[in-house]
């Protein structure tokens, strides 16, 4: 990666689609894989009933900034992404990735290896390009589950916001740690990770409902020197976001279920706003829509940069959600 990229060299936003491949379960149940891929574009194949019951198959394609195949690797998706927007993080930006889809579409598995690798480039360019310049690097990790928020490396503490009134959020009590080598960073993501929300009904289910968000921040002091208090000078977060069908889970039996889904609803639907209202800077933002976007407020104004990555599932009975995933990031871009 070139290190003296220009900010404004890089696009505000950028929306990716990446598809995985057909699973075993779905490959035994005999599922059609619908989606054909090309650089840019997806062409989605549905099949639908006449009024006889005929079947026929309806196609949608969809056009995006780049669109990666399910053999496409974890490496070449953080080349893809993060890789470009690494270096202007130093440059006081902030850049947020997302990775949005349906549960089981691939957003773990897409985002947990993405902060690693973005912690090596980062450390580099400390150690070199901006060497003795007093740049620190640190991390924190929290979830937001059912409107709440949770620390992912102090025991699932519940924490509060609150804004300093100059547009900055702070999370009261947030632990936050000092990362000076790529071995402290693996750890914090395996323990974050291992401490998000389980419930009683096992893992992925009770994961599925909510939002986990690791914030690498870029502080220097004023002076540039390590014994002078460092503010936060670069911003890049990772985003493993709610299972996009949740928001839909608002007519479930369970009270509990159904306010769950509207928390997710709402967010995800503020969120969409306030990425589109990064397009025009002179927009007004809408953050105050939800407890994703509020938390995420000071990466949405100013200078900052969003990738969104949409995961999709390939198989026939995933159509429905496919489709509108797909609809939701070509409104994003
Ligand atoms: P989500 O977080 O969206 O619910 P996961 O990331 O947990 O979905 O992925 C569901 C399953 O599919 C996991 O077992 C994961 O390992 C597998 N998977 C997802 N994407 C890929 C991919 N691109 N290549 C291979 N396996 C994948
Ligand atoms: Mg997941």
């Amino acid at each position: 990666a070139a290190d003296n990229v220009k900010a404004s060299n890089v696009a505000k936003i950028k929306v990716v689609v990446r598809k995985r491949p057909l699973n075993k379960k779905e490959l035994t149940k005999n599922e059609e894989d619908i989606i054909d891929t090309y650089s840019n574009s997806v062409l989605v194949h549905e099949t639908k009933l006449k009024v006889d019951l005929t079947e026929y198959v309806e196609k949608h394609e969809f056009v995006f900034d780049a669109v990666l195949n399910d053999e496409v690797s974890n490496d070449e998706v953080y080349r893809e992404t993060v890789e470009p927007i690494v270096p202007i993080i130093f440059q006081r930006t902030k850049a947020t990735c997302f990775a949005y889809g349906q549960t089981g579409s691939g957003k773990t598995y897409t985002m947990k290896p993405l902060p690693l690798k973005a912690v090596r480039d980062i450390l580099r360019l400390m150690h070199h390009t901006y060497r003795n310049q007093g740049f620190q690097l640190f991390v924190s990790f929290f979830e937001i589950y059912g409107g709440k928020l949770y620390d992912l490396l102090n025991d699932r503490k519940k924490l509060c916001m609150r804004e300093d009134g100059k547009q900055q959020v702070c999370i009261v009590g947030l632990q936050e740690y000092r990362v000076v080598d790529v071995e402290i960073i693996k750890e914090l993501i395996e323990r974050g990770n291992a401490s998000r929300s389980t419930g009683t009904t096992g893992a992925n289910e009770e994961s599925s409902r909510s939002h986990a968000i690791l914030q690498l921040n870029i502080k220097r002091s004023a002076d540039g020197s390590e014994s002078k208090p460092a503010r936060v000078v670069g911003k890049l977060s990772f985003i493993d976001l709610a299972g996009s069908e949740r928001g839909a889970d608002t007519t479930d039996n369970d009270k509990q279920t159904r306010m769950e889904g509207a928390e997710i609803n709402k967010s995800l639907l503020a969120l969409k706003e306030c990425i589109r209202a990064l397009d025009n800077d002179q927009g007004h933002i809408p953050f105050r829509g939800s407890k994703l976007t509020e938390v995420l407020r000071d990466s949405f104004v100013g200078n900052s940069r969003t990738v969104m990555i949409s995961c999709i599932s390939p198989n026939s009975g995933s159509c429905e959600h496919t489709l509108n995933t797909l609809r939701y990031a070509d409104r994003v871009k």
